[in-house]
C-alpha cells in the first residue's frame, strides 16, 4: 500500500444470516440481513412482486474504520461477502476468477437489490475500502484479494460462491487492527 493509505479495521461487526428471496413472477432477486437466531422464512406481496424465501447463509456484516485517521466507511449497503467460485465464461466475475493466480481470491460484495432494478449496488467508496482492507497486509506476498460489487455478476442465480461467515471474526478483529487474520469459512450460498 502506498504511503498515506488508510489502515482499515472492521468495526460494527454483526453475525447473522443473509436471506435470499425471489419473485417467481418476474425472476427478481433480493436479499436482506437478519440477526435473528433463526433466519425468517416469509412470503409477501410488495409492489409488483411476490417474494418467496429461497435460502439463507450465515453471514457477517461490518463497516470499515481507519485506525490512523478515524474515517469510517459505512457498508450498510452490503449484506455479505461471497467468495466467488464462478466459472461462467459469460460473467465478468467468472473471468476475474479465472485470471487469479493460486492463493488469490475474488470476493463479491452482495447488495440487497440482487437484480439491480434500482440501479444501485454497494458504493464505490465501500468497494475501494474493502479492496484496501483485504490487501493491506498481503505486502509482497504473491497473493491478492479482489473485491467487486455484485452488479458485476452476470446473473446472481448462476454466480456461485461461498458466503463468508466466521463467528470468530468478532474477537479477532474487534478493536485490534494489528490482528489481521482473515478466514473464509461458511456454507455455500443458495446459488447453485
Ligand atoms: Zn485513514
Ligand atoms: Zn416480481
Ligand atoms: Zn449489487
Ligand atoms: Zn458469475
Amino acid at each position: 500500500m502506498s504511503e498515506g493509505a488508510h489502515r482499515w479495521f472492521m468495526t460494527n461487526i454483526r453475525d447473522g444470516y443473509l436471506v435470499v428471496e425471489g419473485c417467481p413472477e418476474c425472476g427478481a432477486r433480493s436479499s436482506f440481513f437478519s440477526t435473528e437466531h433463526v433466519p425468517p422464512v416469509d412470503e409477501y406481496h410488495d409492489g409488483g412482486h411476490f417474494w418467496i424465501y429461497l435460502g439463507s447463509s450465515q453471514a457477517t456484516k461490518f463497516d470499515l474504520k481507519c485506525g490512523d485517521c478515524g474515517k469510517t466507511v459505512d457498508l450498510c449497503d452490503m449484506n455479505g461477502l461471497m467468495l466467488s467460485a464462478c466459472r461462467d465464461p459469460g460473467c465478468a466475475v467468472g473471468e476475474l476468477v479465472r485470471r487469479q493466480g493460486p492463493g488469490s481470491w475474488v470476493y463479491v460484495a452482495l447488495c440487497p437489490d440482487s437484480t439491480h432494478a434500482g440501479g444501485r449496488c454497494v458504493s464505490n467508496e465501500g468497494i475501494e475500502a474493502l479492496n484496501e482492507y483485504f490487501n493491506q497486509d498481503l505486502g509482497a506476498m504473491d497473493r491478492r484479494v479482489v473485491v467487486v460489487p455484485c452488479r458485476q455478476c452476470d446473473s446472481i442465480d448462476r454466480c456461485r460462491g461461498t458466503v463468508i461467515a466466521d463467528v470468530g471474526l468478532t474477537d479477532l478483529y474487534a478493536e485490534t487492527p494489528e490482528e489481521d487474520r482473515r478466514r473464509a469459512k461458511g456454507r455455500t450460498g443458495g446459488k447453485e
